[in-house]
């Protein structure tokens, strides 16, 4: 597929490239983009630097689930704050990303998801959320027309969704109105350091002088933080998404079992993927965390599809340069968008099982296909944090497949981190040092 956003589109924000700011914001992903938000809000001249195109990666190829279900306890406070937010980032900008409220559903194939669904009701409870479990009658009146494959489900009426091809930009353009400034073909080289501190960064267009910098750049954070001695232990995954022609409604919202996952879309038709079924390119971060991804591996192990080789200049590709000198090119230069070939026997697969589920609808013909690179953590959370050993240097990333519903929250709370506000939220899961302390990694609920 002609991906909507790839460096076929002219550059739509287009700097001036100043010579010094406040904070600079490397990726104009949901994160790095609703970070300059909420720094602009506090006052501050924010930079936000896109090697490609705003929301080119992650954030415009996402499901388009913004879920308060199924989350870490320790993210579901920001989640909530985040959904928040969406209804106001919705009302204020006029909706162009068609932001509604229309639930998500668990689907339990078998007793042992329903036990699972039952076990996070807890956390769901102490936060006051409307989620519930459905029973096998409740659930055929709400999917009228479903065989009758599920025992049963999790549902979240206040749950919602975005176009999130259209939302992210959205964002941005709305970011520039409050002052930001973001400059797109514009890959941050380096983080200048002077005495220890950041100073400002290196770009391919020129230099930029800030005392603060956040790093936000989706799956290329990683080998961002490695070239400045910071070990973050992120891998990234291919998760394969495709779109279907329009189709009568089987439910408004969106919803997932063990094979499959969906979300009505707003032209009609449906996004289908392949449930938790992901391909992983083997390089040699995955070597150097492989002890730190044993939990995950087990778990996710039979819905992993495991290659040999990512393709040339993949941010773990075995050609890649771990480290380079600020004057010459960089890994970020040689892929503007990273822009992976799905899997399509996945979304046979999945096509397959939406018509099995759904048999007066069918298996939907597919109108477009595509895949993005989820950028993970191995305990599936992200990391937000001051980096330990670089004062000035702030991490956002790692957001493990959730980043889009939970970007607003992340942003306020990373733009507090930078102002040294009080974030109103404990962030001590999210620490960088989980992975060095000795502290036992503890999964997330990938439900
Ligand atoms: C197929 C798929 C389905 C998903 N479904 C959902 C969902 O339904 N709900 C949900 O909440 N989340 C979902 N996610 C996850 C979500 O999309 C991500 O967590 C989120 O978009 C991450 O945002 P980000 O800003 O951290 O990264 P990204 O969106 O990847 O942005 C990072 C940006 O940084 C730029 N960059 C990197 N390095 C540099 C550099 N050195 N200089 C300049 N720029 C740089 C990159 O070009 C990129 O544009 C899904 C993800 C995928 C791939």
């Amino acid at each position: 597929m002609h991906f909507p956003i790839s460096m076929a589109l002219p550059a739509r924000f287009a700097g001036p490239l100043p010579e010094r700011c406040d904070v600079v914001v490397i990726g104009g992903g949901v994160i790095g983009v609703m970070t300059a938000w909420f720094l602009a809000e506090r006052g501050l001249r924010v930079v936000v630097c896109e090697k490609g195109r705003v929301a080119g990666e992650q954030s415009s190829r996402n499901w388009g689930w913004i879920r308060q279900q199924g989350r870490d306890p320790a993210e579901l406070p920001i989640m909530i704050e985040s959904l928040r937010l969406w209804q106001g980032l919705a009302q204020s900008l006029r909706n162009p990303f068609s932001f509604r409220q229309t639930g998500v559903l668990y689907l339990a194939n078998r007793e042992e998801s329903l036990a699972r669904y039952e076990d996070w009701l807890c956390h769901a409870r102490d936060q006051g959320l409307d989620s519930r479990m459905l029973g096998r009658r409740e659930l055929a009146e709400r999917l009228p027309g479903a065989a009758d494959l599920w025992q049963g489900a999790l549902f979240t009426a206040s749950d919602a969704q975005a176009e999130p091809w259209a939302a992210v930009p959205a964002l941005a353009a709305g970011a520039v109105e409050r002052g930001v400034t973001i400059i797109e073909d514009c890959a941050v080289r380096a983080i200048d350091l002077e005495a220890g501190r950041v100073v400002g960064v290196a770009t391919e267009r020129g230099r930029i002088r800030a005392p603060e910098v956040v790093l936000a750049g989706g799956a290329w954070s990683s080998i961002f933080a490695r070239a400045h001695g910071v070990d973050l232990p992120q891998l990234s995954v291919l998760a394969s998404v495709a779109q279907t022609d329009p189709l009568p409604e089987v439910h408004p919202g969106a919803a997932a079992d063990d094979e499959f996952a969906f979300r009505r879309r707003e032209d009609g038709g449906y996004t289908i993927a392949g449930g938790s079924e992901h391909d992983f390119f083997i390089g040699p971060d995955a070597f150097r965390h492989f002890f730190k991804y044993r939990k995950a591996v087990k778990k996710d192990f039979l819905n992993t599809h495991y290659r040999w080789l990512a393709p040339r200049n993949y941010p773990d590709a075995w050609n890649t340069p771990r480290t380079w000198s600020k004057g010459a090119p960089t890994p970020f230069e040689a892929i503007r968008v990273l822009n992976p070939s799905p899997n399509l026997a996945t979304l046979s697969r999945a096509a397959a099982a939406f018509g099995r589920a759904f048999p007066g609808v069918g298996r939907p013909r597919i109108r477009a296909t595509w895949a993005g690179m989820i950028d993970t953590m191995p305990d599936v959370v992200p990391v937000i944090d001051r980096a330990p050993r670089l004062p000035g240097l702030t991490i956002a990333t790692g957001m493990s497949g959730h980043g889009f519903g939970i970007g607003p929250g992340v942003g306020r709370v990373v733009a507090d981190l930078v102002c040294g506000r009080e974030v109103g939220h404990d962030l001590t899961r999210f620490r960088l040092s989980r992975f060095s302390d000795g502290s036992e990694i503890v999964l997330g609920p990938s439900l």
